[in-house]
């Protein structure tokens, strides 16, 4: 199972560059998709949830309250602890599962954490970084989200250093401010050459 692990900072652009793989027809597992449903309605963490916290945090709908999680977890560590613990295994079952079903010489697999979090270095045959400079992050996601500059820095903070995502890489996807849909078009078919070839 030949398997490309994307990841990037917060608005790097690992969305822009995944469709592009996919767009040949390369197939895509998103992480945070993934860590979406599981808490969505019917999802499978929902039980767990229901009985380990309560029924106050789980919506009418049958989703997780998130803002109502979010207060907890914010002040207390051991929460934030018990709901990983429920949170990660299923993500990680998931993922695996879809990894497994996804066929084609190879895939891709989006973990924007991929540094940050535990093994997945390991479990993937090749890093590949978006990478851009923090400034345009900073711009790109204020545009995208409506986020003030300050919201922005705090979320760019909890991530990887720049340095420490890029002596990751395998492969790098520069996306700079120069970068556009087609310089990006460009480089992705020089990877998906280079992915089809290791992968045979
Ligand atoms: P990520 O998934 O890493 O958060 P996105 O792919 O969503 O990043 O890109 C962040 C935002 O910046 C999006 O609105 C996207 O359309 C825009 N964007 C990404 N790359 C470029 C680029 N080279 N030029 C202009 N806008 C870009």
């Amino acid at each position: 199972m030949f398997s490309i692990g994307l990841t990037g900072g917060i608005g790097s652009g690992k969305s822009t560059v995944a469709d592009l793989f996919a767009a040949r027809g390369i197939p895509l597992i998103d992480t945070d998709i993934i860590a979406h449903q599981v808490t969505a309605p019917r999802g499978v963490a929902m039980p767990i949830i229901a009985s380990e916290f309560g029924s106050d945090f789980v919506a009418p709908d049958g989703s997780l309250d998130r803002a109502k999680m979010r207060g907890l977890v914010f002040t207390d560590d051991t929460a934030k602890a018990r709901l990983e613990g429920i949170l990660h295994p299923l993500i990680r079952a998931e993922t695996e599962r879809q990894r497994s079903e996804a066929g084609g010489a190879y895939h891709i697999v989006v973990v924007p954490l991929l540094v940050e979090s535990g093994n997945w270095a390991s479990r993937v045959s090749r890093v590949l970084v978006v990478d851009c400079p923090v400034e345009t992050q900073i711009a790109r996601v204020m545009r995208r989200n409506g986020f003030p500059r300050e919201q922005v820095l705090a979320i760019i903070a909890k991530q990887a250093s720049r340095e420490t995502r890029l002596a990751a890489a395998d492969d790098i996807v520069l996306n700079d401010d120069a970068a556009t849909l087609e310089t990006l078009a460009h480089r992705v078919d020089e990877l998906h050459a280079l992915y089809s070839k290791l992968a045979g």
